[in-house]
């Protein structure tokens, strides 16, 4: 018997039966290990060696339970887009909770069969779709974001079919947990309160913990789950993430970006940008990101509305109050951000209007988001396509000054800068050529992608190439796996 690390404990089960369904994953023919995050698996405890053995491989893939697992699919609803649904688990099943330096992380099979919650679909998963879950996350976290984890891809030796008959893999997610706005929505769908209070109470514990002694901690929570959201979805908003599809079932309540399927990072700015094919009506364009948590929030909170007071119409006056603040909220961390991006220490009131100029002489002259920002801190201005323009001469003298107005070194502006500025971000095109070497059986362009994204804001010679925008004239298109 192998030491695999495994330290599982299983909190999860021990909610109300109708939290979850006892399930195991499927069994894979023939799995194989594609990927491998070896620094994730050993900072959660695990043993690489034994989990890259045949027997480790089989737990990747579903075909062994791991000591200690008691595999679960979790459910949930959602508003889809701005449409209420059951939805639970459909191809992802929980194993359990691994213990690690005072952290519980969930461990989760993505791709790993039918569950109870599957409805029509097959619960499996693409290679394709799972790879580029994992090079998503693996740059948002490198990126400083928080987010999910990606600690393996496994092939089935399973087809998938899709439009075309796929190669079938399993994703192993790590996430602080999976409890969704979505699973709150479950428990208040089914209209019994006690039910409701155990999961909020179990959140709290698991979650904010700080909160539980408070005068109404469920109040507290709504408002720490806000601002989680809000630092979030700036942090999103700073490097030009946008998500794809912010159905409510997709908002972590833990504040980590989760779900990875048709997002994508913005080249050129502009706030209509929409990436995602099944997304029509552009409601999660990236400048629709701010409002569209805002909305996820109110459907968290009116969840939540039975906890806050017996009396429904207080209850409704507490909601509405408390998320009258996440405005405020996102604007603050935006901004902050944004000064960090501009090379600014201390705060001037006219910040905003010297933020949004910029933008503007971005969208006017189809500037790509991230480089702008790159060329600003390099200092090479012939990069921006508006670098001859009068308002863009104008814009840059008018920050020169700012900067000289605060007592901060260049040396310290410029770090600032390089901080707060991404040199590389996982570039659409690259994003694909990578998972198309890799459908074809080559994984060295994928590894090649992941190391260079390990650190985005490192200003090297070798990112060079992953530097320029897509130069496809056709928009992207991203599509659900
Ligand atoms: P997503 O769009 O990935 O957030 O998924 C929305 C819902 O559809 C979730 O309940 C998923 O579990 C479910 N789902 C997605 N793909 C499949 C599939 N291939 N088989 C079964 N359920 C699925
Ligand atoms: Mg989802
Ligand atoms: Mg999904």
């Amino acid at each position: 018997m192998k030491e695999f690390g495994w330290h599982l404990d299983n909190s999860y089960t021990r909610l109300p039966e109708p939290f979850f369904a006892k399930t195991d994953p499927e069994a894979a023919p023939s799995p194989e290990l594609v990927v491998f995050n070896q620094p994730l698996a050993e900072s959660l405890g695990l043993d690489v060696e034994s989990l890259e053995s045949e027997e480790g491989v089989d737990i990747l893939a579903g075909n062994k339970i791991p000591e200690g697992a008691a595999p679960i699919a979790q459910a949930y609803a959602g508003h889809q887009f701005g449409h209420f649904t059951m939805l639970g688990d459909g191809r992802a099943v929980l194993l359990g909770e691994q213990l690690t330096q005072g952290n519980r992380v969930d461990i989760q099979l993505k791709g790993s069969g039918r569950t109870p919650f599957s409805r029509g679909g097959d619960g499996r998963a693409a290679l394709g779709p799972m790879l580029r879950e994992f090079i998503m996350s693996e740059a948002m976290h490198s990126l400083g974001i928080p987010t999910t984890r990606s600690l393996a891809v496994v092939v089935t030796g399973a087809p998938v079919y899709r439009e075309e008959t796929l190669e079938g893999a399993v994703l192993t997610r790590i996430a602080a947990s999976h409890i969704r706005v979505g699973t709150f929505q479950y428990a208040a769908a089914r209209q019994v309160d006690e039910d409701l209070r155990t999961l909020a109470d179990y959140t709290i514990e698991r979650h904010y913990p700080e909160v539980a002694k408070d005068p109404n901690p469920y109040v507290s929570l709504l408002q720490k789950v806000m601002e989680k959201q809000a630092s979030l979805i700036a942090k999103w908003q700073l490097v030009g993430f946008i998500h794809g599809v912010m159905n409510t079932d997709n908002m972590a309540i833990s504040g980590e970006t989760i779900d990875y399927g048709p997002c994508a990072f913005m080249d050129m700015y502009d706030p209509a940008t929409v990436f995602s094919s099944i997304d029509r009506e552009g409601r999660y364009a990236y400048g629709n990101q701010p409002g569209i948590a805002e909305w996820n929030l109110a459907r968290f909170a009116e969840t939540l509305l039975p906890l806050f007071d017996e009396d429904s119409e207080k209850a409704i006056e507490i909601a509405t109050q408390t998320l009258s603040g996440f405005a405020r909220m996102y604007h603050e961390h935006w901004l902050s951000g944004m000064r960090g991006k501009l090379g600014l220490f201390n705060e001037e009131q006219q910040d905003v209007t010297l933020v949004k100029d910029l933008l503007k002489i971005m969208k006017d002259n189809k500037a790509d988001y991230t480089n702008t920002f790159r060329a600003l801190t390099v200092g090479d201005l012939n990069a921006m396509p508006m670098c001859k323009t009068p308002e863009f001469e104008e814009w840059h003298a008018r920050w020169k000054s700012r900067l000289e107005r605060q007592p901060e070194s260049e040396v310290a502006m410029k770090q600032l800068m390089q901080d707060s500025n991404p040199s590389i971000i996982p570039r659409n095109h690259r994003v694909e050529e990578a998972l198309n070497a890799a459908t074809e059986g080559d994984f060295s362009v994928l590894e090649e992608l992941l190391a260079a994204l390990e650190a985005p804001y490192a200003y090297t010679a070798e990112q060079e190439k992953y530097v320029a925008p897509s130069i496809s004239t056709t928009p992207y298109r991203t599509f659900c796996g």
